[in-house]
């Protein structure tokens, strides 16, 4: 395959770190970067956390420094979207009519968030997903004293809850199911975060369906139809999950279903299972079999774009005989962290629904000085899954390669025990 021009859709960080692969590669024909948002690459997980707080600027956040930007001999264009793809001819259509042709694409189109119906009708609704959006945000909550409602008590739903209550504001979260972080921890140890919540001054409601939003806050559903209550509120945050951003490729004849779906090399597949030549995809608009865990997945979080970007583009040329060796199939402990008020949450591999957890180090409960500290195992049949990590760093890399080697239980208690 001749490979001439890569284009690559998305300018944030899967689809920076591909164009930073290529050239660390040795790639040396044209690449082009195709972004949405007017900015340069920026890192997402301070919007809601030290930028949201006012803490940083947006200078301190790009993914790569301004005076190196040059460096990477890539021709940028940003505030234009990709409209369409057509792998069959190699062409990608863009938002102000014009096309790009290419040799090889790699798609790195994120996700947004997912909303509810009229949402934008209301000016005291917020999301978190974009630069913009989070500066809207902190100039509402930024003096205190409002009452913020924060709907989802997901990742960044508490994320945004402890950021707003650091500065002085009245935090409530709703939330549907019984305990917050069920999908990313599972519910009892997301009851226990959600309880470190609650003693730093948060108000938690579990297990309360929002019906729609409102002039004056958030309705909830009622009994029977009847009217449900009213939580009042100053400011609204939406944060109910995102949805990955294929929208745009509804014609292209990819397989879509809840992301890019792709093979283990991150080669795109079309409709009928056949891999696309030259169309690779990265980041959190990608769904994949993950060999290691022999399950299909879609990881939204920062440290998979950012691998993933690297191993897409590493990919795409290895298969048109541009790189050294053969595709290789993409197999990682999943990884990510999540900071709220002290908590340092770090979690490698996977939490299943039915999964046993035991908490091996440590302890749920506050230490003297209310300062928390635990590791605990996540276990699948007689093998150990995942290990979450409350302000215990070390004992939970120390965990990476009981996962790699999908060790037995009894291994992994035995390892974890020594780091104690
Ligand atoms: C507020 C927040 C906090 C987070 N905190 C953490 C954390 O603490 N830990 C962690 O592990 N992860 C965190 N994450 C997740 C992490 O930031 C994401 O996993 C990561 O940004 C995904 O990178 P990506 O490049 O795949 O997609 P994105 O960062 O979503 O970027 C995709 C880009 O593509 C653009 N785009 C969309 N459609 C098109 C199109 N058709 N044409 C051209 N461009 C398009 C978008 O505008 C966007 O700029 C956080 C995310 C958010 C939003």
């Amino acid at each position: 395959m001749d490979l001439n021009r890569v284009v690559i859709v998305g300018a944030s960080l899967a689809g920076l770190r591909a164009a930073e692969t290529l050239r660390n590669e040795g790639f040396d024909g044209e690449v082009v970067v195709v972004g949405a948002e007017p900015h340069r690459p920026y890192d997402r997980p301070p919007l809601s956390k030290k930028l949201l707080a006012g803490e940083w600027e947006p200078d301190r956040i790009h993914l790569r420094q301004p005076d190196t930007f040059d460096d990477l001999d890539v021709e940028w264009r940003f505030g234009v979207a990709g409209a369409g793809l057509d792998p069959s001819a190699g062409i990608l259509h863009l938002t102000n009519g014009t096309d790009i042709t290419y040799d090889g694409c790699i798609i790195a189109t994120g996700a947004a968030c997912r909303r509810l119906p009229e949402q934008s009708r209301y000016s005291h609704v917020h999301e978190v997903r974009t630069l913009d959006d989070a500066m809207r945000l902190r100039a509402e909550i930024a003096d205190g004293g409002r009452h913020v409602v924060v709907i989802g008590a997901g990742f960044i739903g508490l994320e945004v809850a402890a950021t707003a209550r650091q500065l002085g504001n009245d935090v409530t979260v709703l939330e549907g199911a019984p305990a917050p972080l069920i999908r990313g921890l599972g519910e009892e140890m997301g009851a226990a975060i959600g309880a470190m919540h609650e003693a730093r001054g948060v108000t938690l409601r579990c297990g309360v369906q929002v019906d729609r939003l409102h002039d004056d806050g958030v309705l909830l559903a009622g009994e029977d139809g009847a009217e449900g209550e009213l939580i009042e509120a100053d400011i609204v945050v939406v944060g109910i999950g995102v949805v990955p951003a294929t929208a745009w490729l509804g014609d292209s004849g990819l397989q879509l279903r809840d992301g890019v779906v792709c093979d283990e090399t991150l080669n795109a597949l079309d409709v009928d299972g056949s891999v696309v030549p030259g169309v690779y995809a990265a980041g959190d608009v990608l769904r994949w079999p993950n060999p290691l865990f022999a399950e299909e997945m879609r990881v939204e979080h920062w440290t998979n774009a950012a691998e993933q970007g690297a191993a897409a583009a590493k990919n795409l040329l290895a298969a048109a005989g541009r790189g050294a060796g053969a595709p290789e199939a993409y197999a990682p402990v999943p990884f990510f962290w999540s900071d709220q008020f002290d908590i340092r949450i770090q979690f490698l591999g996977r939490a299943s629904a039915d999964d046993a957890v035991e908490v091996v180090l440590g302890s749920t409960q506050p230490n003297e000085d209310g300062t928390v500290k635990f590791l605990a195992l996540y276990r699948t049949g007689d093998r150990v899954h995942g290990a979450l990590g409350v302000n215990a760093p070390r004992w939970v890399m120390k965990m990476r390669g009981q996962l790699m080697e999908q060790a037995s239980w009894h291994d992994a208690l035995a390892h974890a025990a020594t780091l104690a």
